[in-house]
């Protein structure tokens, strides 16, 4: 029997889990992100102490990070802004200790990977997995590959224009309220309405003004990528209130263009929270060892 590892790599916490699927893990681990030199001894540590050795690690990784195999910083963290973790050899480093395949990917393909192999995504081959939390990230599949491209998206910095009433300066260090990230990621709506959106009433006006924003955010991804489901995670949306806000919102921009019985008769199983709920990234970087594991045999 193969076990594979898998290490959902936040910018605020790690979590490795070793097991073959969301039925079937055998060990798993979070602790906080802090120096790369400490956060990666852990990651290694942990893998060494289990009973089994794994077959295969997947990472799913916050960002940015270099995905081209052919490049000579492939599986680094490249540009962050976090402190201590630019020009990070993330996959390099724990390849070189545990000397198995690894796959690597952003945080967001993973979890929409593993929404694909057990969640969500079933069935489907193209889609997007966006998670709204202290920042916004989007991946997901089209056409059935993980999309990289150029690098990879970044569709929290999307363009969103704000909302006349809303005089909020924004969050985002590249683009203040000009993007969707800066607008309606978590530290924006705590900073906007001066307390942490997790104890905001549900008939705040915060949550008329989130969904506003991310309808918008959604309505450019959705007629660019014209995916067949949305899946839409992170903090955030724990507070379930919203989704049917979003739903109501994209439906109203939209209006009736795209002519979809998805959007327009169905769109409470079109955009939908995750099937994995908080466990969708680590189980996604389960499925990138799986997946990678394949490829080398
Ligand atoms: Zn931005």
């Amino acid at each position: 029997m193969s076990f594979y590892g898998g290490v959902e790599a936040g910018g605020t916490k790690f979590v490795c889990a070793v097991g073959t699927g969301p039925d079937d893990l055998r060990a798993i681990e979070r602790f906080p992100t802090t120096t790369p030199d400490e956060t990666i001894s852990r990651v290694i540590q942990f893998f060494r102490s289990q009973p089994e050795p794994v077959t295969a690690i997947g990472i799913g990784s916050f960002g940015p990070v270099d995905l081209a195999p052919q490049s000579p910083t492939w599986g680094f963290i490249t540009s962050t802004p976090k402190p201590g973790w630019r020009d990070t050899d993330l996959r390099g480093r724990i390849q070189q200790a545990l000397q198995v395949p690894i796959g690597f990917d952003t945080d967001v393909n993973a979890a929409a990977l593993g929404e694909q192999r057990w969640g969500a995504a079933r069935g489907l081959d193209t889609f997007l997995y966006l998670t709204v939390g202290t920042g916004i990230g989007g991946g997901g599949v089209v056409g059935g590959h993980l999309m990289h491209g150029l690098i990879h998206p970044e569709m929290g910095h999307i363009p969103v224009a704000r909302r006349p009433d809303d005089l909020f300066e924004g969050t985002c260090p590249y683009h203040g309220y000009g993007c969707l990230e800066g607008l309606a990621c978590g530290p924006a709506v705590e900073r906007r309405w001066g307390a942490p959106a997790a104890t905001l009433p549900a008939d705040h006006p915060a949550w008329e003004m989130e969904a506003y924003y991310l309808a918008r955010g959604l309505a450019s991804l959705i007629c660019t990528l014209s995916p067949q489901r949305v899946i839409l995670a992170g903090g955030i949306m724990h507070r379930e209130h919203l989704y049917p806000m979003v739903r109501k919102e994209v439906q109203t921009w939209l209006n009736g263009y795209v002519q979809s019985p998805a959007i327009l008769d169905r769109i409470d199983q079109y955009i939908v929270p995750p099937g994995l709920g908080d466990r969708a990234g680590v189980l996604g970087a389960i499925a990138l060892a799986e997946r990678s594991a394949r490829e080398r045999s």
